[in-house]
This record gives structure tokens, sequence and C-alpha cells, in this order.
């Protein structure tokens, strides 16, 4: 446990680093736990330290977790592929999804939140690095769709979200954060009503500096705070519906 108070230490630091670096406030990114396979106690740990926002990319866990967790003011986010049958489940705990994709699940979503007579936030999440086994709407697609979603009244489009390319090459990760950026400026200036474009989740346990360069308003860490996982990443990338 004490492993992770050091991490978050050297993780705080690092946003912090990054910021001045990009002439930013320290404020305005947000640090999210991706606490994908970590156990409740892990994670009640971290929000004692003073987190208050997670991410869960499945919903059996999500579910497994939030009943354990502690801290009250703790804000989750569904960052994982989301499902039709899975809808239900989410909205219980989730009050953001990060990973909308496509329109169909766009549809579904706003079918349960009507029923529900509730609404949600969500992000849009694009595939900027272009990979077979990456979710997200490909990017030249990406207005079209926020132009679609955005018709859902029960749905607030908030931002965009994405995995940068998992590459030692920062040149090629950077490439993938300033295309998400450009999609937001594209977005900004078109006006659609019901779309707000403020966040940018971008920017992981590798290269949460890059992201935070170019303009990320959340960064989404698991391993850099609770260690590797026993779980390969396509495990939770590449679920099939
Ligand atoms: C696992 C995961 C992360 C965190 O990745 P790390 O490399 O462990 O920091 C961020 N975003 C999503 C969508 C994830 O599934």
């Amino acid at each position: 446990m004490e492993n992770i108070s050091h991490n978050l230490k050297i993780i705080h630091n690092r946003i912090e680093q990054s910021c001045k670096n990009a002439n930013r406030n320290t404020e305005s990114v947000r640090l999210l736990l991706a606490t994908k396979t970590v156990d409740s106690n892990r994670i009640n740990y971290a929000l004692k330290e003073g987190e208050n926002l997670i991410g869960e990319n499945k919903v059996q866990e999500l579910k497994q977790k939030c009943t354990a967790l502690k801290e009250q003011n703790t804000e989750v986010h569904f960052i994982g592929h989301l499902q039709s049958n899975k809808i239900k489940e989410v909205l219980k705990w989730a009050t953001c999804i990060e990973s909308i994709d496509r329109l169909s699940i766009a549809e579904k979503l706003q079918k349960r939140l009507e029923f529900e007579q509730k609404k949600i936030d969500v992000y849009i999440q694009v595939n900027t690095s272009f990979e077979d086994s990456k979710f997200g709407v490909l990017p030249e697609h990406a207005i079209d769709l926020v132009n679609e979603v955005s018709k859902f009244n029960n749905i607030r489009i908030k931002g965009l979200m994405t995995i940068g390319l998992l590459s030692s090459q920062s040149t090629e990760i950077r490439k993938c954060f300033q295309l998400l950026k450009k999609i937001q400026e594209e977005i900004i200036n078109l006006k659609m009503p019901n779309v707000k474009m403020t966040e940018l989740s971008m920017g992981m346990s590798g290269d949460l500096e890059i992201a935070i360069e170019e303009g990320a308003t959340i960064v989404r860490v698991g391993t850099a705070i609770f260690g590797d996982r026993i779980y390969p990443d396509s495990f939770y990338w590449n679920e099939t519906e």
C-alpha cells in the first residue's frame, strides 16, 4: 500500500511538471485511476489518499468494486468497450461513459436513459492510432458521430477520449493526441447544439506528459500507480460483442 502513496506522488509530480512545461494550470488536468484488475481495498486506499475519480473497463468489475467503495465523493467513469446488454448495469454506477464509439450503442443508451428519465455525460472515443485492435470511431467519422449523438436529448457530449499508439516513438504517440485535439477544435468551431467539448481524456502511464502537452484534461493511469496487471490489455480492449 505504501507503494500506492509513493506512486501517486510520482504521478502528481509528473502531471505538475508537464503542466509547467506546457504553461498550464495543474488544476486543468484531472487524474483518473484506471482500476481494472485492482481490488477494492487498493482502490479504497488510493481514494483515501485524496483521489476522487476512477475508471473501469468491465461491467462485472464496475459493479463489484463500486459496491465496495468507501469514499462517498468518488466519481466513476466507464472507459471500456460498452456492450448493449450491459448498459443498464453501467448506468447504475457510472456518471460518465468515455467510450461511445458508434451510433448503435448511443441509440440504445438513449432509449434506456429515456426509460429511466435520466441523463448521462459521454465522451466520444476516437481511434487516433488507426490500429485495428483499438476501439473508437475513425477520426474521419468522428464529427458525424458527434453530430448524430448530439440529437439524443438524454446524452450530454462533454468531450473526446483516445488511447494513444502503444509505441516507444514519442512523435508517433504525439500525432494521436494532436489529432484528437484537432478534432476537438473542429467540433468547437461547428458550434453544435447540445455538444460541449471541454474534455480531452488522453494519456496513460507511459505517455501522460505528451498528452498534457497536447491538451489533455484527464489522464487515465493504471500501471504506474497500482503496478503491472496479470492480464494483457488486449483482454480488455478486444472484447467482442
Ligand atoms: C488500462 C487503461 C488505461 C491505463 O493504462 P496504464 O498503461 O495501465 O496506465 C487507460 N485507459 C484505458 C481505456 C485503459 O483500458
